[in-house]
């Protein structure tokens, strides 16, 4: 299958089985904004999840924090936003369409930009000089529309920990080495989005600033590469051969060391279809000293065994919810041929499928569908969300939940009714076999 027809693939499937609508479609749709569905909402629900039991509910040295979205304006002169938050924008002057000058170079391999094709309407090198657009959304606090009010929605999440640094690790008695966890919603407005919802401009963040000592930063920011490199194979479940670490060689005006954990979408997306999901930064102390001078508070931690005052360096490490959760659809899309028809199957994490089982009656008689009904419900009760389908043949139905990512089958069939046994087929292999309804709930718990 070629990449390309890979994302269309997977526009189309996710908008079937219900994972991702385009916002407002009734009006014509609003561009490059997506709307998750009820499938949708809980494999990004399950990739958070996912990440916050990893950062937050199995470490004591990482905090958790919901921070708000509009913050005092001071932040984002204070953080180099206003300044500093802008990306090179170009204009075809034959037919006016807009491009951020990297992304339009990688997509179209061009060396410089004289030798750049329009991807919109063909002509080469017709663009107008780079010139800085910043990607803040204004908007205005209170009733009046003037400079002093406004406000900025927040670009990133980072920053929103930054200000609680002192407030998290005073009420939480955290020492240095510690970290503060975050997932909230960020927006910038991006030039040229695009790509399903690879790039968008309201988006979701997971971000983790982990605070430590200067001179450790080095060994830390290994140490977190390696970790959230791990995560997204072995957590999320995505092949180590899509996976890659990239490092920058061009650095933000904050950071000493950087790179991207990229993975391979293919297609236009990023460098030749590697596509950032998530960036490490060593922020160094740019961040606390930054703010420390903006709200002339002192931001410093005190080491209580040594006395010593310092402000820490901040290893960062900040992934997309919504790329992540777009790598998962990718890694897991797939087609088989199966006794001559095409199998569509999103081959993902039984951990982080939507739906964990579903449930069907073999006939529409006998008392199958009562029983297979009350599985399903029993499931639900349990917190193991299941699909009850009696309509069409039990291939097709198979096939419907293959589709939409549903690891398990469970069907009650004729023997159900005599010995109380069900059949539990695997979507992977297609493998089935049969044990007790009673086993249900420890059978797919063992396997979620
Ligand atoms: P890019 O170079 O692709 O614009 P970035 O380097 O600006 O990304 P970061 O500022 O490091 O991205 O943001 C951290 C993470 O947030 C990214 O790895 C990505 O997963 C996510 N992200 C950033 N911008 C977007 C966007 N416009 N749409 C969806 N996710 C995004």
């Amino acid at each position: 299958m070629a990449d390309n027809d890979l994302m269309d693939k997977l526009v189309s499937l996710a908008k079937r089985r219900g994972y991702v609508f385009q916002s407002s479609e009734i009006y014509g749709g609003a561009g490059s904004v997506w709307d998750y569905g009820p499938l949708g909402v809980e494999l990004k629900r399950n990739v958070k999840e996912a990440w916050w039991r990893a950062m937050v509910h199995t470490r004591d040295d990482i905090e958790g924090l919901d921070a708000a979205i509009l913050m005092h304006p001071r932040v984002w002169e204070a953080s180099g936003h206003v300044a500093e938050f802008t990306d090179p924008l170009v204009e075809c002057r034959n037919c006016h369409r807009r491009y951020r000058v990297d992304i339009l170079l990688a997509e179209t391999g061009a060396a410089d930009l004289p030798e750049a094709r329009c991807p919109s309407c063909g002509r080469t090198g017709e663009w107008t000089e780079p010139r800085q657009f910043n990607l803040m959304f204004k908007t205005f606090m209170g009733p009046v529309e003037d400079e002093a009010s406004v406000v900025y929605l927040r670009p990133e999440t980072a920053q929103g920990i930054y200000v609680n640094f002192l407030n998290v690790q005073t009420t939480m008695r955290q020492r240095v080495p510690f970290g503060i966890a975050q997932v909230g919603k960020a927006f910038r407005n991006e030039i040229t989005p695009g790509n399903f919802t690879f790039r968008t401009r309201e988006f979701e963040q997971m971000e983790m600033q982990f605070f430590v000592e200067p001179g450790t930063d080095e060994e830390w920011f290994e140490r977190w590469r390696e970790a959230r490199l791990a995560w997204m194979r072995d957590e999320i479940g995505l092949s180590p051969e899509r996976l890659r670490y990239h490092p920058h060689e061009k650095l933000a005006h904050y950071a000493s060391a950087a790179g991207d954990i990229e993975f391979f979408f293919g297609g236009t997306i990023g460098d030749a279809g590697w596509g950032e999901i998530e960036g490490i930064h060593n922020r160094t102390d740019f961040d606390l000293r930054r703010h420390q001078e903006y709200s002339g508070k002192r931001l410093e931690y005190i080491d209580p065994a040594t006395q010593k005052r310092y402000l820490p360096f901040i290893i960062e490490t900040s992934a997309g919810a919504d790329r992540v959760t777009l790598a998962v659809l990718a890694n897991g899309y797939r087609e088989e041929e199966v006794e001559g028809e095409t199998r569509v199957v999103l081959g993902i994490h039984p951990r982080l499928a939507p739906v964990k089982a579903g449930v069907f009656p073999l006939v529409k008689k006998d008392g199958m569908p009562e029983r297979a009904d009350a599985i399903h419900r029993a499931l639900g009760r349990q917190g193991i969300p299941s699909f009850y389908d009696e309509s069409g043949a039990i291939g097709r139905r198979y096939r419907r939940q293959d589709e939409a990512g549903t690891p398990f089958g469970i069907t009650v069939d004729g023997q159900t009714l005599e010995d109380g046994t069900v059949t539990v087929r695997d979507r992977d292999p297609m493998q089935q076999q049969r044990i007790a309804e009673d086993q249900i709930v420890g059978y797919l718990r063992e396997r979620l």
